[in-house]
């Protein structure tokens, strides 16, 4: 029987982790390390199982007396508004939260880690293969996140290299779904909640640039299968998303499109915004063969609109029901 830890397992991926991760016989403990910076409770409060604990703390400062045989390593914020406010927490979370988890790990064991497509930062080929170094600025707006991405990938690669541990790393594209907190900032969630409290969907720049939106259950299906169901001996870095690449602009449009009485108001480009952004999936379909992102944008943003809906209206129709 095996102990797991899941760093961040209150997030908005963590949490999706969380719940396919319960449904493995094979597993004793569930462990989440999670610090409610932006993670919420709530998005694993409806899990009985006793199996699993959630300890509330850095990942970066955590002790325990278990060795784990699988680790997840998910805590850091994703949205740039979260991590460029406190640029050194995100960095300790990244990087020194995985120096202090690589202390926990079994001999044999296997490291996860969740890394982005912002290591390839404003990229100059496009779609971007595993191979593509990137460009980013390492002392950019951005570079709190990017960076500590980066570091930490080469820090569980050498790790490999030198300690012949087992790691996985995957590099993921801008991911969007129910358990995104109303207040996360990005893009798909942010015109959302705009939509259904002030009307007003901010576009920043002109909108032109572009991203690859994937769907959290298509890309929690592929870090299933990359992390421990497959058996694969390529241990990353491996691009997970949706190749489809839409431009900001469209996606406000087509939620606007949905919320009667919304419209779209430019601001100014956030400083350093990447222009585009677009997995190149051929190794992803070579190594878990049959899988893809399937859920179109459109379709995922109908299913995000209705879960942010019922999140929006669910206090206020409480209220209601009992003043009435
Ligand atoms: N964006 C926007 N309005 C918002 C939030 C984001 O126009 O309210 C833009 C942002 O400038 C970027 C794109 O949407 O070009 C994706 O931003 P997000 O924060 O979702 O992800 P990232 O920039 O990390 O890819």
């Amino acid at each position: 029987m095996r102990n797991i830890l899941v760093s961040g397992g209150c997030g908005f991926i963590g949490s999706h982790l969380v719940d396919r991760l319960l449904g493995r016989s094979d597993i004793d403990r569930l462990v989440v390390v999670d610090n409610l910076w932006t993670g919420l409770r709530e998005n694993i409060s409806h899990i009985a199982d006793p199996r699993l604990t959630l300890e509330v703390g850095d990942v970066e400062a955590f002790r325990s007396p278990l060795q784990f045989d699988e680790i997840l390593h998910l805590a850091s914020p994703a949205s740039p508004s979260w991590y460029m406010r406190e640029p050194v927490r995100v960095i300790k979370a990244n990087v020194a939260g995985a120096l202090n988890l690589l202390t926990l790990l079994k001999p044999g064991g296997r490291f996860c880690f969740t890394s982005t497509s912002e290591v390839y930062g404003d990229p100059s080929v496009n779609p971007q293969p595993e191979s593509y170094r990137g460009s980013v600025d390492c002392t950019g707006p951005r570079s709190s996140y990017d960076e500590s991405k980066r570091c930490t990938e080469a820090l569980l690669f050498e790790a490999q290299r030198t300690s012949g541990i087992d790691v996985r790393v995957v590099r993921l594209f801008n991911v969007y779904g129910p358990r995104t907190r109303v207040d996360d900032g990005r893009a798909v969630s942010n015109f959302i909640s705009q939509a259904l409290t002030t009307g007003v969907l901010t576009v920043y720049g002109d909108g032109a640039q572009s991203r690859s939106w994937g769907y959290v259950d298509d890309i929690v299906d592929g870090l299933e299968r990359f992390f421990w169901r497959d058996v694969i001996s390529h241990r990353g870095p491996l691009n997970i998303g949706n190749d489809r690449e839409i431009s900001v602009l469209q996606v406000a449009r087509y939620i606007a499109g949905l919320v009667p009485g919304s419209s779209i108001q430019h601001h100014p480009a956030m400083p350093q915004d990447p222009t585009n952004r677009r997995p190149d999936l051929t190794l992803a379909r070579r190594i878990l063969p049959g899988w893809e992102a399937g859920i179109p944008y459109e379709e995922g943003i109908l299913r995000t609109l209705a879960w942010f809906r019922e999140k929006l209206d669910g206090p206020k129709a409480c209220a209601e029901d009992a003043v009435s």
